[in-house]
């Protein structure tokens, strides 16, 4: 189908169609996106794809993947390199977007996310062409580690941060020699939208970087089914996770799952308390949709009293509002949905016999706010400390001695990250050793190192990006085996 006519959002111009083969191209059906800031506010009709949307896709990244993995990965880095800068051009619009569809705070996209997604590109452009192949000599021969493109790439995205988490993905897939569709969620589904302008205007040949729209059990679905394709990258929950796992384990290929998170957050008594508690705090920021964070305090006996005083003086802070004001800090949840979700937790809560210590409702009637909520929880068993919220809403645990810490931090099925507070350099290092998390950050929290591998433990996910690791996935590593004596030439 011909393209549909673009749409203005709030001064931005958007495509609300899918980009396949270097063309818009839309659907018969669409589907309402809202704006968090306000539900009423219908901010596009979006093409719904399904099967015919995914097959097109497909087809048109298999078509492109020869021409595309024969480039050389400087060449190829020439269009990722042009896609950052025009990534970098269009920071504030793509912010202003993002912000009113997914309600994540204006600013904080602006002077830091987007532009993640510049660096992504620029990053893989260069690790994949300063790549230098492991070589080493065994029984008479000459190995060598060569990477080779795997084919074409499905990325499934989730609602949170969308533009970054898809350039996260979609930059080491395209530059270690993959073509690319991506999928982005149905709830927030413009910024990679207009992402596809970027990568239009970068002039990429038709088919090696395609977007479709529409919902994850329909377009999604086909798509992670189809037997062409050679690679999966998904982000999102474990539930997800494991229907596009066996779709991928039935047509035998290489999957790798961002998924969900319940980070501890321990304070130990020899910590800077206040920076601690003002760290702690930042846990409610963007509503608390954030996979990484700390939603679980787990606090030395001997200061639980004076870190909570603390913790509420910074919590209090908080100003809950229009995302695009830079006065606020706490954003509305992305749809009512969730916000029933987030609710229904912490009713359960309360009926079960936790404690809420502050917060525990909806902020007003006519929005999506919850307000930041801390629960001191009945056991360890509680719901609210097994199981991902996605919201502001923080659990309160104490412990006494170091084992008792690590024993409370290990004890979900989730190990995406955590966070430890302690000014004492030894015990950083045993906690480093004895956490089950992808990620442990001491006395600092969100600090990423492109370069750095990143994935979770147990339901948190599987495999690595990052880096080399991103590039490895992304591509098939061969042996080159050449016999001592082989002459040039
Ligand atoms: P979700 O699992 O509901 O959806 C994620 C994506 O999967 C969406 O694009 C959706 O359309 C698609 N999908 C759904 N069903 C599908 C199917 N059957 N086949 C193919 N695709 C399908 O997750 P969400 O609610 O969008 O995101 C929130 C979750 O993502 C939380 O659990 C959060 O912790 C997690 N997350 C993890 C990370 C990380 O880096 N580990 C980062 C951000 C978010």
């Amino acid at each position: 189908m011909s393209a549909s006519p673009r749409v203005d959002v709030d001064g931005v111009s958007v495509s609300p169609d899918h980009f396949i083969n270097g063309e818009r191209v839309a659907s018969a059906t669409t589907f309402e996106d809202r704006s968090p800031l306000d539900w009423h506010w219908r901010l596009a009709d979006v093409a719904r794809g399904g099967v015919r949307e995914a097959d097109l896709a497909v087809s048109a990244a298999l078509e492109a993947f020869h021409d595309w993995s024969s480039l050389s990965t400087y060449q190829r880095g020439i269009y990722l390199d042009r896609l950052a800068d025009l990534i970098d051009r269009d920071v504030e619009k793509i912010a202003h977007v993002e912000c009113l569809d997914m309600a994540m705070l204006e600013e904080s996209l602006r002077l830091r996310v987007i532009g993640r997604g510049a660096r992504n590109f620029r990053a893989y452009a260069a690790l994949a062409r300063d790549y230098e192949p492991r070589r080493w000599d065994s029984n008479g021969t000459e190995n060598t580690v060569l990477r080779m493109p795997a084919g074409p790439t499905v990325v499934i995205t989730p609602w949170n941060a969308p533009f970054m988490l898809s350039t996260w993905k979609c930059a080491p897939a395209l530059a270690a020699g993959n073509t690319v569709i991506l999928k982005p969620a149905e709830w927030s589904p413009l910024s990679c939208s207009m992402l596809m302008d970027l990568v239009q205007e970068a002039e990429f040949p038709p088919g090696v970087f395609n977007v479709v729209q529409g919902l994850g059990e329909e377009v999604g679905s086909a798509l992670v089914n189809d037997p062409r394709v050679r690679r999966i990258s998904f982000t999102g929950s474990p539930e997800t996770g494991r229907i596009i796992g066996e779709a991928a384990a039935r047509n035998l290929v290489p999957f790798t799952a961002e998924l969900g998170g319940k980070g501890p957050f321990i304070v130990f008594a020899d910590a800077d308390l206040e920076a601690a508690a003002e760290k702690g705090a930042v846990m409610f920021d963007d509503g608390g949709q954030v996979c990484l964070a700390g939603t679980r305090l787990i606090v030395q006996r001997g200061v639980r009293e004076r870190f909570i005083e603390l913790f509420e003086v910074a919590s209090e802070r908080h100003v809950l509002g229009d995302s695009r004001d830079v006065a606020t800090s706490v954003s509305p949840l992305i749809h009512p949905d969730h916000l029933a979700r987030v609710s229904g937790f912490v009713e359960r809560a309360k009926a079960s016999g936790d404690v809420i210590l502050f917060g525990g409702e909806v902020d007003r009637p006519d929005g999506l706010w919850y307000r930041p909520t801390l629960i001191e929880p009945l056991s360890n068993s509680s719901e609210v400390v097994q199981r991902e919220i996605f919201g502001p809403v923080l659990t309160l645990q104490a412990f006494d001695d170091e084992a008792e810490a690590v024993a409370l931090a290990n004890s979900t099925a989730y190990g995406l990250s955590a966070i430890v507070y302690t000014s004492s350099r030894d015990r950083a290092t045993r906690l480093g050793a004895a956490l089950r998390a992808g990620t442990i950050w001491v006395n600092c929290f969100l600090v990423r190192d492109l370069t750095a591998p990143f994935g979770g433990t147990g339901i948190s996910g599987i495999g690595r990006e990052g880096g080399d690791y991103a590039l490895d996935f992304y591509s098939d590593l061969k042996t080159l085996q050449i016999k001592e004596g082989t002459t040039h030439g």
